[in-house]
């Protein structure tokens, strides 16, 4: 099924603008910061954020930093966003989670032609049909491949608690592998859990890089606004644009001040991207 884009802003440094503007004039002030903090007002703020972002002084704005839960993105996406390494992530693991059914990003260029967009659904569900297979497959070659595996099982069992003889009576009651490992799933759980769990991290090579997954993103101010030059020109791929122009409405709704600070490179200064412009800049944004 095709997955949604969900961003919320789920978290920021206590009182950014306050903290921006109190940073930055301590660089020049002889005064202490209690002082500081206290004779701020929206305008002195307004200004020294302005002031602070117009002439670079992009340490000050390593203070604040903006949380972004982000669901509904393709891992080709996430791909491109965990190259911004000042930045702090968290993935949903396909090691670890099983997709029962995964849902994915269709590009709008595919979906504006249907013929092409049914192939690539129809190419996604025979996707997550291989990755089924695989991992009942696995399960119960794992099971059954004494040589290769059967150490393996040996551990787990233990770990389980469960008597090998036992055990081993009950699996040579010979059955198909789907049929197995359904019946390995109720009468052994735990043990059918950490098998599916080794099955899982080697059936998921299959999976596309249409495949939604969900990520929680930290980044800085300084960081944000580097993101947001690269990711919000038009010459960022579609899905990852779109993503960061969510992020600096996210911010808008907090701080339309520090959100006048994000967006496209061209917005606050020459495109930098030469022989590759697009040909169609952005309103600019005023500082
Ligand atoms: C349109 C577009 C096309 C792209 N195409 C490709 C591609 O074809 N292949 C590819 O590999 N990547 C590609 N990228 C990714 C790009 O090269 C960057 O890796 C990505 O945009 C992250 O940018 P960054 O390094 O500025 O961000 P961050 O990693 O967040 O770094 C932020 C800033 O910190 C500084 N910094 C960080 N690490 C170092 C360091 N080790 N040494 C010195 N300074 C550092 C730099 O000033 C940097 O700008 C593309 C990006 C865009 C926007």
């Amino acid at each position: 099924m095709e997955t949604k884009l969900k961003v919320k802003l789920i978290s920021h440094t206590m009182n950014p603008e306050l903290v921006i503007a109190t940073a930055g004039k301590l660089c020049y002030s002889p005064s202490n910061i209690d002082d500081l903090m206290e004779k701020q007002t929206p305008e002195s703020i307004e200004r020294f954020v302005n002031m602070i972002t117009s002439i670079g002084h992009g340490s000050v704005l390593e203070h604040t930093s903006f949380t972004f839960a982000i669901e509904g993105v393709s891992r080709s996406l996430t791909h491109q966003l965990v190259r911004h390494r000042i930045a702090s992530y968290s993935q949903q693991s396909q090691r670890y989670v099983k997709e029962t059914q995964f849902e994915y990003v269709i590009p709008q260029d595919i979906k504006n032609n249907p013929i092409l967009e049914q192939s690539y659904k129809n190419h996604m569900e025979d996707g997550q049909r291989l990755y089924d297979d695989i991992v009942d497959k696995l399960i119960y070659d794992y099971v059954y491949n004494k040589e290769q595996y059967g150490k393996l099982v040996d551990i787990q069992l233990k770990k389980c608690n469960i008597d090998k003889d036992e055990f081993e009576a009950w699996k040579n009651v010979n059955e198909s592998c789907e049929k197995f490992v359904e019946s390995l799933r109720t009468s052994y759980k735990k043990l059918c859990s950490t098998l599916e769990k080794k099955a899982i991290e080697n059936a998921r090579y299959i999976f596309p890089n249409a495949c939604e997954t969900k990520i929680i993103c930290t980044m800085n101010l300084r960081s944000l606004i580097n993101f947001c030059h690269h990711r919000c020109c038009r010459r960022a791929q579609e899905e990852i644009n779109k993503l960061a122009w969510t992020m600096v409405e996210e911010v808008e709704k907090e701080s339309p001040l520090l959100g006048k600070t994000l967006g496209a490179s061209c917005q606050f200064g020459p495109c930098p991207e030469g022989s590759m412009c697009c040909m169609m800049p952005y309103e600019k944004k005023n500082k």
